[in-house]
């Protein structure tokens, strides 16, 4: 019998996501509202837990995780809250990586979610059996992912950072002449790429909120506010990056919002931010960047669907009874928080400050 040589994965020329849900907000009757926050409330108590919220949740639960005594942040910070906080429950209002980072670096707390239905796009396009297929077909090169994989692509990477180190950490690795793969956003990945001049391998995932951006809308929008600054989030396309005052993460766009002179500002990432964005810039206006116009093909126009599963009866349906709770296998995790920690100490050793480093 003549053995044949297992073909090299060859990575896929774009890896969509199929099956996107339509975005879907709460919607409450009158009173309904305050009598769902009141028992949340009390729940958070009797079970000992906090609520840590991700920016592009409902105003509704960002007010709800800052009243409570829990947190309103990006995917990192989330996690390092939950870490530092006394409590032995983390209800992460946000999508399933999240939850799992939290997870990763807090193994010892329950973890909950309001909806574990909650994907991402980037993570959903990154499957672990094919990336790390397509990582042994390159051994020669060190693995960067990004915070918006799962628990197992964290597990099989050198390193995970998020958008707002990115740039450092692979300048890096490139100052010691490595060769990377990265993934799984190939957007982020090219504006690395660029930054830095690194030789990048990159996955072809995507964001189906960013990704939706159009240059010309923005362009269109500028002709009618000439003073107005863009801000863009670079899972964005280039040429909408290119088009950018500010290119930064969660953090960063809200920072640069309240620090940035101009009154009006174009905002390209998921409208979610504008809750804290606008208390952060109170008084300057906030134009959402258009993902309408010749070519529109979105279905989360600048809203994250599964974001938007985040909802008070969710909530409250997983402090009643305990239901979708996040696990990780030990063994994973435990791997999984090698590629975190070096991030971080890298960043300790960089100093660099820990707040605003963002994931999404
Ligand atoms: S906005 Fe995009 S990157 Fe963020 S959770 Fe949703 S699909 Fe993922």
């Amino acid at each position: 019998m003549i053995a044949l040589a297992a073909a090299p994965f060859a990575m896929p020329a774009a890896c969509p996501v199929n099956n996107v849900p339509p975005v879907v907000e709460e919607v409450l009757a009158p009173g309904e509202e305050a009598s769902l926050i009141a028992r949340i409330k009390t729940l958070l108590i009797e079970r000992d837990a906090v609520l840590v919220a991700h920016y592009y949740t409902s105003a509704a639960l960002q007010r709800l995780a800052e009243e409570t005594g829990g947190c309103v942040s990006d995917s990192l910070e989330m996690a390092r809250f939950g870490h530092a906080a006394k409590q032995q429950t983390l209800v992460v209002a946000g999508v399933r990586f999240m939850g799992e980072t939290a997870k990763i670096l807090n193994p010892e707390k329950r973890v909950l979610m309001p909806d574990r239905r909650a994907e991402c796009s980037l993570d959903l396009s990154c499957p672990a059996e094919d990336f790390s297929r397509f990582c042994d077909a390159h051994p020669e090169r060190e693995v960067v992912v990004y915070a918006n994989t799962s628990a197992a692509v964290k597990a099989r990477a050198d390193w995970m950072v998020t958008s707002s180190i990115a740039v450092k950490v692979v300048a890096h690795l490139h100052a010691q002449g490595k060769r990377l793969i990265w993934a799984p956003d190939r957007y982020l990945g090219d504006y690395v790429r660029k930054a830095t001049g690194a030789d990048m391998l990159l996955w072809q995932g995507s964001c189906v909120v960013h990704e939706k951006f159009k240059a010309d809308g923005i362009e269109a929008l500028k002709a009618e506010y000439a003073d107005a600054a863009v801000l863009v989030h670079p899972e964005s396309p280039a040429g909408v990056i290119a088009l950018a005052d500010v290119v930064g993460s969660t953090t960063q766009l809200i920072r640069a919002a309240a620090e940035l002179p101009q009154r009006t500002l174009i905002v390209a990432t998921d409208n979610g931010i504008f809750h804290k964005m606008q208390l952060a810039a109170p008084g300057k206006t906030l134009l959402e960047a258009p993902t309408g116009g010749q070519g529109a093909t979105c279905v989360s126009c600048a809203h994250c669907p599964w974001m938007a599963m985040n909802s008070l009866k969710g909530l409250l349906h997983v402090l009643e009874t305990g239901a979708d709770e996040i696990r990780v296998d030990p063994a994973v995790g435990r791997r999984a928080v090698v590629s975190i920690n070096r991030m971080l100490a890298f960043a300790g050793q960089a100093g660099i400050g820990i707040a605003g480093m963002s994931g999404d």
